[in-house]
């Protein structure tokens, strides 16, 4: 069973009882994580029937569907790590703008947001510490797996006009641009004070009329030219940020690596005022 056919047997009040914020949570918590779905008083368990019964229900509530995707994101680095294997790094360093450590070590070198990526078949170390979180292995073997194409050429896009992004829209605002624009409304000049840490140059947009604009180099190949619009308190004008893209950046990654490496910007420059 699937959380949105549970979900229908919730009165989707988001009352709370049943211990998660919202009838949603509880029903992913149930059908994907094992949760018992007589903690919600309102749910008749002897309506739900077969489909229930034959669920795989695992056995730790929302803490079990965190462990599942871990498991998901580790089972795709082992298949990316496969993938990449059969690549000969001296010869793929160039077209995605590495540097090949030479034979003895056989990795790329490279920086992400700021910092020195030394990527191997079997690991990656930033700044010389393994990278224990998936996700960010996931994006530089995908990068290093897609191989480059075009160089950037800087004719600048927003991630709408990107093929199948319209779910990707959203998420990129909520995550990079919002937070981005919230974290530093009034404060343009921790904007563009911790902007340097990450690589970013700023640059000169005098028609975009912005507080601040900046050129950041997420990966070597991968620039993103971020905009930010300080609120303008008497005409009520909140804060706002947006990133815009190479025309050329789906030659470098897929979509939803894509927009990890917007959410992975906006935490480190979060992170690096903070
Ligand atoms: S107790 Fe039931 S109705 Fe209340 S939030 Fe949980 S699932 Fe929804």
């Amino acid at each position: 069973m699937q959380p949105l056919e549970f979900l229908k047997f919730t009165p989707k009040n988001n009352c709370g009882e049943c211990g998660y914020p919202a009838c949603l949570a509880f029903a992913a918590a149930v059908t994907k994580g094992g949760e018992n779905p007589e903690k919600c008083p309102y749910v008749d368990v002897a309506a739900l029937g077969d489909a229930f019964a034959m669920t795989d229900h695992g056995q730790d509530g929302l803490d079990g569907v965190a462990k599942r995707l871990d498991e998901k994101d580790m089972a795709l680095v082992t298949y990316l790590k496969k993938k990449t294997s059969g690549i000969d790094f001296s010869k793929a360093a160039e077209k995605i703008g590495c540097v090949w450590s030479g034979a003895e070590k056989d990795c790329l070198l490279l920086q992400f947001l700021g910092r020195d990526v030394e990527l191997c078949h079997d690991q990656v170390l930033i700044d010389g510490e393994e990278v224990v979180d998936p996700r960010d292995q996931i994006l530089l073997y995908n990068y290093v797996y897609f191989g480059g194409g075009e160089k950037p050429a800087q004719e600048w896009i927003g991630m709408e006009s990107l093929p199948n992004s319209i779910s990707k829209v959203r998420t990129l605002r909520v995550y990079c641009e919002e937070r981005l624009a919230s974290f530093f409304t009034g404060n343009t000049e921790g904007f563009v004070a911790h902007a340097p840490a990450l690589g970013a140059v700023l640059q000169d947009n005098p028609e975009q009329s912005c507080s601040a604009a900046f050129l950041v180099s997420v990966l070597p190949h991968l620039p993103m030219f971020v905009l930010f619009w300080d609120e303008e308190k008497e005409d009520n004008f909140p804060a706002k940020v947006k990133v815009l893209f190479d025309e050329k950046v789906m030659d470098y990654l897929d979509i939803e690596s894509l927009v990890f490496a917007c959410e992975r910007m906006a935490e480190r420059w979060v992170g690096l005022a903070e």
